[in-house]
């Protein structure tokens, strides 16, 4: 594998349609009919198109470079061919797709036909992620998944038969009906399917989802009765760590592992805070910009009639968001993202957050150096009462989670908001 690319963009592509819909979902995907996919994708082509013009409008010169590109959702290989290959036809017409760059698409097992292997394929994709969930045919079926275990082990074959061999397979620890025992039989058939990378996410549910509705009020269409402990879950989750790492998938954050040079090189983009491109429903972006700050109208410097301006040039963050996440509405809507710069001290909390996530941890002097030690000291001292906690390790250079602390990741990252006076951690809204 090679490196990312300094000056490069990574390109994020939402396509959020599923054939149905998992019990523990609330991601904004659902089931559409083949109409709704192709108006989706000619929307997507459209934004693609006017990326360029957008960016200019906010400062941002977007690089021409592209060197990850990731459909997720949903579930992208439901698009028909013809419409992924447009899409694709797109995305290499309006950006410069590095040689060896990293083309990954989420595919749901069971449901990839030969002329869509065939379309990705000729698209130039070289990376899948499969969402296996379970290799458990019931727990799979209770969460509504409609794959068998001999269903993705063919997916796998097929993918490697046609030469994509950079696989990624995701588990979730939690579903209902899981047991240890059946958590350990997923795990075996995993690392005995060879996949280089897997992702292991502890089940969440939210409250807006199905299984989540039924959780509160006891009900049990959806097993929510069978829901295994917050303790099983952690359980589990410390077992794939260890059972993983030992077959050679060793964890490079929270929720991933991999065999060496298979770390998913956009996801990395994500965490160390380099720039990426989101396009579609749900999607947002993070792209760095010169922005230009007036600090002073007129600084009477002594000699009257001779006023000088003073301005600030800062390399700045920008993040745009999609505003709904309802398919109708974003269809209709010309201007679906809104946009605002991050204040120097939103981004130190997302690089302390983000950079938390990876087991190569935070570089203090990194920080100090892009953000300035005073606005760093007060996250040493909530690094000190983390350490103290058994949350975090710091040796005074470099500041990692403990196996306590990624279980326990969203109480750490809270540590490391709030840390400035409101008025400095407020989004800039962009001028008009
Ligand atoms: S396939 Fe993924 S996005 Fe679609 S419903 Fe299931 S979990 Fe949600």
């Amino acid at each position: 594998m090679t490196g990312i690319h300094s000056d490069a963009l990574g390109l994020y592509i939402s396509i959020p349609f599923c054939r149905s819909k998992c019990t523990y979902c609330n991601f904004a995907s659902g089931v559409y009919p083949a109409s709704e996919h192709a108006r989706y994708v000619h929307r997507l082509i459209e934004d693609i198109h006017a990326s360029r013009a957008w960016a200019a409008r906010m400062g941002v010169e977007l690089p021409r470079l592209v060197d990850t590109v990731y459909l997720g959702g949903g579930t992208p290989s439901l698009l028909a061919p013809d419409l992924l290959a447009s899409l694709f036809a797109a995305i290499r017409a309006g950006f410069s797709l590095a040689p060896d760059a990293e083309i990954t698409v989420e595919c749901a097992p069971g449901q990839l036909a030969g002329e869509t292997l065939a379309a990705l394929v000729a698209a130039g994709v070289n990376r899948v992620s499969l969402g296996v969930q379970s290799f458990i045919d019931r727990e799979a079926a209770v969460s509504g998944r409609l794959h068998s275990r001999a269903a993705v082990l063919d997916d796998l074959r097929r993918l490697r038969a046609s030469a994509i061999a950079n696989l990624s397979v995701d588990l979730i620890a939690g579903l209902p009906d899981q047991t240890f025992a059946s958590w350990q039989e997923s795990l075996a058939v995993l690392i005995e399917s060879g996949v280089p990378h897997a992702s292991v996410y502890m089940l969440e549910v939210d409250e807006d989802s199905r299984l989540g509705r039924e959780m509160l009020a006891q009900g049990s269409r959806y097993h929510a009765g069978l829901v295994p402990s917050d303790d099983a879950i952690a359980q589990m989750y410390s077992f794939a760590i260890e059972t993983l790492s030992r077959a050679g998938l060793a964890q490079y954050e929270i929720s991933n592992f991999c065999r060496p040079g298979f770390a998913s090189r956009h996801n990395l983009r994500y965490w160390k805070r380099r720039p990426y491109l989101g396009l579609g429903l749900d999607a947002s972006s993070m792209l760095r910009a010169q922005q230009t700050k007036r600090l002073s109208p007129a600084n009477w410097m002594g000699a009257p009639g001779l006023a000088f301006e003073t301005w600030e040039s800062t390399s700045s963050y920008i993040l745009r968001s999609t505003t709904t996440d309802d398919l109708a509405a974003f269809l209709e809507n010309a201007e679906p993202a809104e946009t605002a710069w991050l204040s120097p001290a939103r981004q130190h909390e997302e690089a302390w957050f983000l950079g938390l996530r990876m087991n190569a941890g935070v570089s203090v002097a990194e920080l100090v150096r892009e953000f300035g030690s005073g606005t760093v000291a007060p996250a040493l001292k909530s690094v000190a009462r983390l350490v103290e906690a058994g949350l975090v390790i710091s040796d005074g250079e470099t500041v990692r989670l403990t196996p306590q602390g990624q279980l326990l990741s969203n109480d750490v990252f809270q540590e490391f908001l709030d840390l400035a006076p409101e008025e400095d951690r407020a989004r800039m809204e962009t001028p008009a």
